[in-house]
């Protein structure tokens, strides 16, 4: 059975009520009060006004105050931008809702809106300054009735850690592996493979719900290598059925802090007897910026244990080009974010077609993560992409499920 086809579980309208807490956050005093007396007009009494983004966070980060749920957020501030704060509220893994409030021209507020939902934000709306009464009504209103919007799998609420570490030593993670494929004769070339908790009595919990558990826990180098000592199995497994396939993990960039990183990596890849250029490490960027000098080091390492090193979510992070210049990366994997309907956004197809061309002129693989229909899948192979990644192609799958999956494409020779 595909796990991925199992419902999340958790499809409760949720009730809004006046006693919500919401967040206002402008450098304009005079909007700030406006849009307090507006709310308030609504019903609305827990406010709290902010004139600058880092108070916000502290407010945010405050444990001892009820989680905020509703945040309007002004784009052009002094000090720490709007950018930076939806940035910020990202690395959170913040679950609320928010609203861009903005006097900039309406491409800028597209793109932070983009940028939210890389960042798997629910983004309720956006409202142009001078903020009009009936369009804020109108926000609330679809505020209050719907449900939030869920990223691939998303559930609301992180697990509790001492869960987590429990389900670790029970061994009661999984994987799941989606296919990428090659835009050129849309041969399978490898597979990434993606977490799953099989809790006994939950069901299957997605990742959102716990990475960022195990990164600030101290707990994700142990989960990160539980996924690759099956994934190894796996894909030797697959490898006896005559089925060579590269095989992706997920690194995160918090497990590059520790120096002993490669080494354990490497201690399982000779335990399956693994050829290393065939494992693949995705790196995702955690909630604090790597610090540079370790990571060069541990990368290097780990370049010369001839893994494959890949740039995960390009486009949403810190990643920057400096990076990939200093960097030995080998792929590049562009976000969803910027691929699904790039080709009816020319924005978003402004910023894919530059990533791709930047990364073929450094000589790096290009991954095109989301491809959600025959459309995106169209866009992407005309700008040249190497690989592609998504729903269009495959959702992922149990282990034992793929050799079948690849046998039955293979047959249908399918070019789509
Ligand atoms: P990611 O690395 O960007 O993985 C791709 C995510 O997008 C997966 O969600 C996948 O199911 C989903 N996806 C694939 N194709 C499509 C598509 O066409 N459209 C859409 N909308 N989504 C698609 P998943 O499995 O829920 O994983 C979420 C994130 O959790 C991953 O994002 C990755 O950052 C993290 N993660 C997953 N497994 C691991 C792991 O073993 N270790 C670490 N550190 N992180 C992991
Ligand atoms: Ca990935
Ligand atoms: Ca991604």
């Amino acid at each position: 059975m595909n796990t991925d086809c199992l419902p999340d579980g958790d499809d409760r309208k949720q009730d809004r009520k006046n006693d919500a807490e919401i967040l206002l956050l402008d450098d304009e005093p005079l909007l700030l009060r406006v849009l307090a007396l507006a709310l308030n007009a609504c019903g609305y009494r827990s406010i709290t006004s902010c004139a600058n983004a880092a108070d916000a966070l502290l407010r945010l980060d405050d444990a001892a105050l009820p989680p905020i749920e509703l945040i309007f957020c002004d784009l052009n501030m002094p000090g720490m931008d709007g950018v930076q704060f939806v940035r910020a509220l990202g690395e959170r893994g913040w679950q609320g809702s928010l609203v861009l409030i903005s006097g900039e021209e309406r491409r800028t507020v597209d793109t932070v809106a983009r940028l939210a939902s890389a960042h798997r934000l629910d983004l309720l709306g956006q409202m142009p300054k001078p903020v009009v009464r009936a369009q804020l009504v109108e926000l609330l209103e679809r505020w209050r009735t719907r449900q939030p919007a869920p990223g691939p799998g998303a559930q609301a609420g992180e697990v509790e850690p001492g869960e987590l570490r429990r389900a670790l030593a029970a061994g009661e993670f999984v994987n799941v592996y989606q296919p990428k494929m090659a835009f050129a004769g849309g041969g399978i070339e490898g597979v990434e493979a993606l977490v799953r908790w099989q809790h006994p009595v939950a069901g299957i919990i997605y990742p959102d719900r716990f990475i960022g558990v195990a990164e600030r826990h101290g707990l994700i180098d142990a989960l990160t290598q539980a996924v690759c000592a099956r994934a190894l199995a796996d894909a030797s497994d697959w490898q006896r059925q005559g089925l060579g396939l590269s095989v992706a993990i997920n690194v995160s960039m918090d497990s590059l802090r520790d120096l002993d990183f490669p080494e354990r990596i490497a201690a399982e890849v000779r335990r399956a007897a693994f050829n290393p250029a065939q494992l693949v490490l995705e790196l995702t960027e955690s909630r604090l910026p790597p610090n540079p000098v370790v990571l060069l080091d541990t990368l290097t390492r780990l370049r010369l244990k001839r893994y494959r090193l890949s740039i995960d979510d390009f486009g949403t992070g810190y990643s920057t080009l400096a990076q990939l210049r200093d960097i030995p990366f080998d792929e590049l994997k562009i976000d969803r974010g910027f691929v699904h309907r790039a080709h009816a956004d020319p924005a978003r197809g402004a910023i894919l077609a530059a990533s791709l061309g930047m990364a073929h002129q450094l000589g790096l693989r290009t991954v095109a993560e989301g491809i959600e229909d025959a459309a995106d899948w169209q866009h992407v192979q005309r700008l040249g992409c190497d690989l592609g990644q998504g729903y269009h192609i495959a959702r992922p799958m149990p282990p034992a499920a793929l050799p079948a999956w690849v046998a039955a494409r293979n047959l249908s020779g399918q070019a789509r």
